[in-house]
Order: C-alpha cells, then structure tokens, then sequence
C-alpha cells in the first residue's frame, strides 16, 4: 500500500477532466454575475495587450470569449509593439480609476523595451486578477488567501488536487507534496498553496540533485517545467495525484491539410507511463490549461464582490 492507502496493484489512475471541472467553475462564476446584476454591478475584466505576438493574441481571445460568456463587461485594449513604457504606465493608470474595470490584466510576454515589473507593480492590487502583483503575492506568502488574489494557475491546480483528494479519499494535511519549477506564475504560488493546506512542501527545480529520487517522495506531484515529457513513470510514487501542468508543442508524425507539419501539445509528464503509476493524473490538454481560464473570471467576480462589499 501506498499514498494514504492506495493498492500498487489498482488499475490506472482517475483522470482529472479539467475541461469538465471548468465548466463547472464558469457556471458558478455566471451565477455570481448574476446575482451581482442584483446590486447594479456587471464584472469588468480589460486585458492589454500590447504587439502582436500570435500566442498572446489566441490566449487574450479566449480569455475575451470566456469573459462575454459568464456575462462580464469584456474590455480589450490591443497597442502597437513600438507603445512606450509611459504610454502602457498611463492606461493601466486609467484602468485602475475606471469603476467599470474590476479585472484588469497586462498580457505577458511585454516588448523587451518595457519593464514588465513595473507594469506589474502598476496595477492596483485589487484589480490583479492575474495574482502577479507584489501585494498578492505577499498575501498568499503570509497565507492570507481570504485577501488575495491568486494567480489563475496554481488555484485551478488546487481545485484539481482537492477533486482528486474527494475522489481517493485523501485529506491533504501532511502529506508531500513536491513541485517541479519554481516560477513566480506557477512553481512558487502552487508551493505556497499547498502550505496553506498543511502539505509538507519541496520545490524542485533545474538545480535539484537527483530529481527522480524527489519527485518519487510525492504524494502529490506538480509538474511545471516547460520540458516535453520529462517526468516518467518510474518517477511516480503509486497512487500519487499528478498534476501536470506543462504545455509543450512537440512534432507529431504526417503532416496536415495545408503540407506544414503536424505538431501535438504534451505536457511535462509521459502521460501513458505515469498513469499506470498514479491514483489521479490530468491530462494534456485538457486538464490544468482548462481550469486557467476558467480561474481568470472566478478572480474577477471575486474582485467585483469585494469592490461592492458584497
Ligand atoms: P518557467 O520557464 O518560468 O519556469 C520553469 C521552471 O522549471 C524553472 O523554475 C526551472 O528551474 C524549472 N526547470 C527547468 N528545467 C528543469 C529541469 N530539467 N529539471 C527541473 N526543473 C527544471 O515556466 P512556467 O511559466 O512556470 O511554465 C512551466 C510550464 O507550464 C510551461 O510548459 C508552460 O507552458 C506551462 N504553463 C501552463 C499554464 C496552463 O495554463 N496550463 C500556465 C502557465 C504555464
């Protein structure tokens, strides 16, 4: 027996189905707009964006659908990659004093002649839906999580874990849990996350010594490198969650319907051999990169219900 009691001789593992776990989130954040209408208050969420960076203009769109869907107000400001630092400072200024913005977010990667940390640091904490401002994080590092606002991220992460805990039975206090990455957008936050629920927590990162070793401790396993299928089965301790949060685009074989060669998206984790291994697992896509989005309109209903007192 393994991880809180889990057979090494059970089938493979739950698959978490982030798609799924989103739509249920999305369907209680256009509840809680609804219910805002009550008090005259419609969510806001302005996204900026600033070039033309093809990624970046595919994640803002999505974040604009979702955001229409659960019946915010959707603002998008798109300003030419030549826009000055100065130019960027005054119109996060002015969002910050429009009372119809309650989410406010500058779309990563900036132009490399813009400061992305003192934009960051612009935007008034109470509108950083994204989680990424100083304050936010100071929050979240004291364990305040009733006062931030968490990066979109490692909150839909924690949603997964705590869906995979009810489905195995588990309670997270005390239990190990090690992260791969140590990013201040996901490593980081997650890690702090699952202090907060008393887990006892190692950060992994390019430095670690003997990673395998590491991550077989973990009762809870969150990948967050950016490194196509690092983490293999032999790295799972049976009957762990796995949670991958990794989106890498890698060849696939053939080509497509216009001669350019296929490509498919993977995680960090080799799915097929970790799920033989774990007890839960998410896919790729489909798991933790459905529940971001989903997270970004439950920050911002959140940051509407604090902005009324509601
Ligand atoms: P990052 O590049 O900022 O950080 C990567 C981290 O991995 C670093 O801390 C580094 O130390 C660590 N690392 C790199 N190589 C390593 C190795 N060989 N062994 C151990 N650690 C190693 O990346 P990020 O922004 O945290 O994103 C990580 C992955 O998650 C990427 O694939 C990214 O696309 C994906 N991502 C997904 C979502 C989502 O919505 N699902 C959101 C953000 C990031």
């Amino acid at each position: 027996m393994s991880a809180q009691g889990r057979s090494t001789t059970d089938a493979s593992a739950f698959v978490l189905d982030g798609a799924a776990i989103a739509e249920g989130v999305l369907a209680k954040v256009a509840e809680e707009t609804r219910a805002l209408a009550a008090h005259g208050v419609t969510p806001g969420l302005a996204v900026v964006l600033v070039g033309d960076n093809p990624a970046s203009q595919t994640y803002i769109a999505g974040k604009g659908r979702a955001a229409k869907a659960c019946g915010f107000h959707s603002i998008q400001h798109t300003l030419p990659a030549e826009t000055s630092e100065a130019e960027l400072l005054a119109l996060v200024e002015a969002l910050n004093a429009d009372p119809a913005v309650h989410g406010l977010l500058v779309q990563l990667p900036l132009p490399e002649h813009i400061d992305s940390s003192r934009v960051l640091e612009a935007i008034a904490p109470a509108k950083d839906v994204d989680g990424f401002h100083p304050i936010n994080v100071g929050l979240l590092s004291i364990g305040n999580t009733s006062r931030a606002l968490i990066p979109c991220t490692p909150a839909g992460a924690m949603i997964l874990i705590d869906r995979a805990c009810e489905r195995l039975g588990w309670t997270l206090p005390g239990m190990e849990a090690v992260i791969i990455g140590r990013s201040n957008i996901v490593g980081k936050p997650m890690a702090q996350l699952l202090l907060a629920r008393h887990c006892t927590v190692t950060v992994a990162h390019s430095r670690t010594l003997d990673l395998p070793s590491v991550a077989r401790r973990a009762d809870i396993l969150v990948a967050a490198v950016g490194q196509p299928e690092m983490v293999r089965g032999d790295w799972v301790k049976p009957g762990a969650i796995v949670i991958d949060v990794g989106i890498n685009r890698v060849p696939a074989h053939g080509r497509d319907a216009s001669a350019k060669p296929k490509t498919r998206l993977v995680g960090d984790v080799a799915y097929a051999e970790a799920a033989a291994v774990a007890g839960a697992i998410t896919p790729v896509p489909g798991g933790v990169g459905r529940m971001t989005i989903a997270m970004l309109m439950a920050n911002t209903a959140l940051a509407a219900k604090r902005a009324v007192g509601v």
